[in-house]
């Protein structure tokens, strides 16, 4: 149980004020112990790092660079991207890439770059695509066409070839889903790389959208092609969801020869000035370098296996109990039929139509999952009588 610290609080604020946020306080740690309908693992301790919170820590500019502003996490941040592009088969010399504020600054990025190199790309995006994505193509301005999606939640093959055929005098801009925000769905980037060579489309880009697969594919066996082994362009991966952070983060990584493009050198930070935000988060790449250096690739390849093997505990025992819950390969986003807003609001379980899911990330325990099916079941007898 934490405490708000009332000596430190003392002279600073009133014992009313005190209060408030010991209720907060409190209020947190409560519902934290029903925290399973998002992609969030809060199973992280970073309280070594708490010092660097008493300075005005800033990582404005190309990580890559040197800056005049010297309170930064810079090195750091170049060995968090060099982690993350050894995982995801990027080549240190050809990537470039930097620590954002979450998917959705990476995946601004993605298609940002791409928008750069073809103004008249067209984006193809599916269905299933995160809510953040049709803001991202309205705010660059780039031309779009969402395609259906499967049951699953992968791109519908059929219907994308269909559509860049009607489209073939147009660059093809991709922007692919490696886990789907509600059934962790992978698009086949194989079937996509073939339908562009069935069309014969020389001008493309591929970004592939990793926030939570990012994490998980490069520590499953036999993974599907998903990351630069397959030639894409860029990728997006949050940081705050399978590795956890208490400040939301990701991560961004290009070919560098595009970021070249659009990198502008700017004097008052004699820097280059090549990312979304201006002044940046220093704490979050500490953050990921500890995950990183605490855990280490076996770690999480752990990680990952005790997910997959937990998601797979919450199947079986759902359908133990005639529930149709189901994964996609490779996901630890268990998906069922939606049940009483009671139970849903309860366990914060994300809803979407008729289905809702919950989603298997390192805190989640059986004793969490057998206590959210047992409200399942109870609802249900009442409902029944
Ligand atoms: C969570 C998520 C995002 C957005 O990430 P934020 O960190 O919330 O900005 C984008 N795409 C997918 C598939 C996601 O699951």
């Amino acid at each position: 149980m934490h405490l708000i610290n009332k000596i430190l609080c003392d002279g600073q604020l009133t014992a009313q004020q005190q209060q408030r946020l010991q209720d907060l306080l409190d209020s947190v740690n409560r519902e934290a112990n029903y925290f399973l309908g998002y992609p969030c693992n809060r199973a992280f301790d970073y309280t070594p790092l708490y010092p660097f919170l008493s300075y005005p820590m800033n990582n404005v500019g190309d990580p890559f660079k040197p800056s005049r502003y010297h309170l930064s996490t810079h090195e750091f941040e170049r060995e968090v991207i060099d982690f993350f592009a050894d995982l995801i088969h990027a080549k240190h010399e050809e990537i470039w890439g930097y620590v954002t504020n979450g998917g959705t600054e990476g995946n601004m990025f993605g298609i940002y770059l791409a928008r750069e190199i073809y103004p008249e790309g067209l984006v193809y995006y599916s269905e299933a695509t995160h809510y953040s994505v049709p803001k991202i193509l309205r705010m660059v301005h780039a031309r779009n066409i969402m395609i259906k999606s499967t049951t699953n939640g992968e791109i519908d093959y059929q219907d994308l070839a269909e559509t860049v055929r009607i489209h073939r005098d147009a660059p093809v801009i991709i922007f692919a889903n490696i886990g789907t925000t509600m059934t962790g769905a992978v698009d086949n980037l194989d079937r996509i790389k073939q339908i562009l060579k069935d069309n014969a489309i020389t001008q493309y880009y591929i970004h592939c959208d990793a926030a939570l697969g990012g994490m998980i594919l490069p520590f499953v066996d036999n993974p599907p092609a998903f990351d630069f082994d397959a030639g894409i362009d860029s990728m997006a991966i949050s940081g705050h969801k399978m590795i956890g952070s208490p400040i939301p983060c990701g991560i961004a990584l290009a070919q560098k020869t595009h970021v070249d493009r659009i990198a502008r050198a700017v004097e008052y930070i004699s820097t280059f000035d090549t990312t979304v935000s201006g002044s940046r988060n220093a704490i979050t790449p500490l953050f990921l370098w500890y995950a990183i250096q605490s855990k280490g690739s076996n770690g999480f390849r752990k990680m990952v296996q005790d997910c997959l093997n937990m998601a797979d505990y919450a199947i079986s025992r759902f359908n133990a109990q005639g529930i149709p819950a189901w994964r996609n390969d490779n996901s630890i986003t268990v998906v069922f039929p939606k049940g009483p807003e009671a139970v849903m609001s309860k366990w914060q379980i994300a809803l979407q139509g008729d289905i809702g899911h919950i989603v298997v990330m390192p805190h989640v325990t059986k004793h969490q999952i057998d206590r959210l099916l047992a409200d399942l079941v109870e609802m249900r007898t009442e409902v029944t009588l």
